[in-house]
């Protein structure tokens, strides 16, 4: 029997030959993880290893783990198993995991945008033989504009609100989207505010050095007066929920890849939707692929059937893995 490099167990991505695990979602000893999300880094690991830029949130969701950092290019060695993190341009920290063992190399890419966002680590086109890819978006209908002219229709949206006197709401995930969203807002509109569970987050990436603009945390004592000409940044579980009613009147939008998805937008009564994803779209998937000069591909959460017969359908040996990662979903589980 042939034992494969990295093999898809009941447990996660595992390396035999190292004895360890890529994104684990059951306990196991050793864990690789790609990046912070709650579906790619679990609690109960024996122990985690990550880039060192994604520990500190990694930190602050887990608790007290047992974790190293590594930088990015660093090669490790694990018995005869070279190790290397690259960056997947998702979120800060976020990783490729690369493995090579007797000149056979495979890319776990975890989740992975190529459009540089301008505050993520730029993604990391690696060469390899067998790559591992998400397809959270791997369908044709998934095309994303360049991220300045949505910005701009942000920008738009948040000045027409001031102008009818109203507060903007924005939906964003609270690791990852919300701090892309801070760092390309226009802060000179207005001031933005933000939920603890944005703000939670902003703090643990200041204090490991990351440049963000001001933000403030939306307390009980906020005033009229403060929220004026505001724009607010929030999960979304905010929808719906009490919290919202403080900064009538107000309009909701959300930013998302599943923004594509006019029904979405309406299913969520929200005012507005803005495409904008964390995530490769359809011809990121398909340029990625191509420049990695790679034989195999196999597809993993997110649109992976759809996906793979497609490039079989273009000749390359493709095949779907069913994995525990979530990928992005409209809700985000704040709980976890
Ligand atoms: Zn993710
Ligand atoms: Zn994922």
């Amino acid at each position: 029997m042939i034992v494969e490099l990295l093999e898809f167990t009941s447990s996660g991505i595992y390396c035999e030959k190292a004895d360890v695990y890529i994104d684990p979602w059951r306990k196991v000893p050793k864990a690789l993880i790609t990046h912070g999300h709650a579906d790619h880094a679990r609690s109960g690991m024996g122990s985690y290893l990550a880039s060192e830029a994604a520990l500190p949130v990694m930190r602050h969701r887990l608790g007290t783990i047992d974790a190293q950092g590594i930088p990015y290019g660093r090669e490790i060695c694990i018995n005869g198993v070279k190790f290397s993190f690259h960056p997947a341009g998702h979120l800060i920290g976020s990783s490729q995991i690369r493995v090579e063992h007797k000149g056979e190399v495979w890319v776990a890419s975890g989740d992975y945008k190529v459009e540089n966002d301008g505050i993520t680590e730029a993604f990391e086109p690696v060469p390899c033989h067998t790559f591992i890819t998400e397809c959270t978006f791997g369908l044709p209908v998934f095309d994303w504009r360049p991220q300045a002219e949505v910005f701009e229709e942000i920008h738009a949206w948040w000045r027409k609100n001031q102008e009818q006197g109203k507060v903007s709401v924005l939906v964003a995930y609270s690791l990852g989207k919300a701090q892309r969203v801070i760092h390309n807002l226009d802060g000179s509109i207005g001031p933005i505010l933000t939920h603890g569970a944005v703000e939670n987050i902003n703090e643990v990436l200041r204090a490991q050095g990351i440049d963000l603009q001001d933000t403030r945390r939306v307390t009980p004592e906020i005033t009229k007066e403060e929220m004026k000409g505001a724009l607010v940044i929030g999960p979304s579980s905010i929808l719906g929920n009490p919290w919202l009613r403080k900064f009538s009147p107000f309009e909701t939008a959300m930013v998302s890849g599943w923004m594509a998805m006019r029904g979405n937008r309406r299913r969520r009564a929200l005012d507005r939707g803005f495409v904008l994803s964390d995530h490769a779209d359809w011809k990121g998937l398909n340029q990625t692929i191509e420049s990695l000069g790679c034989e195999r591909v196999i597809t993993t959460h997110g649109y992976s059937e759809i996906y793979a017969r497609y490039l079989r359908e273009r000749g390359l040996q493709a095949q779907v893995e069913s994995t525990e990662y979530e990928g992005d979903q409209i809700n985000e589980n704040e709980g976890s």
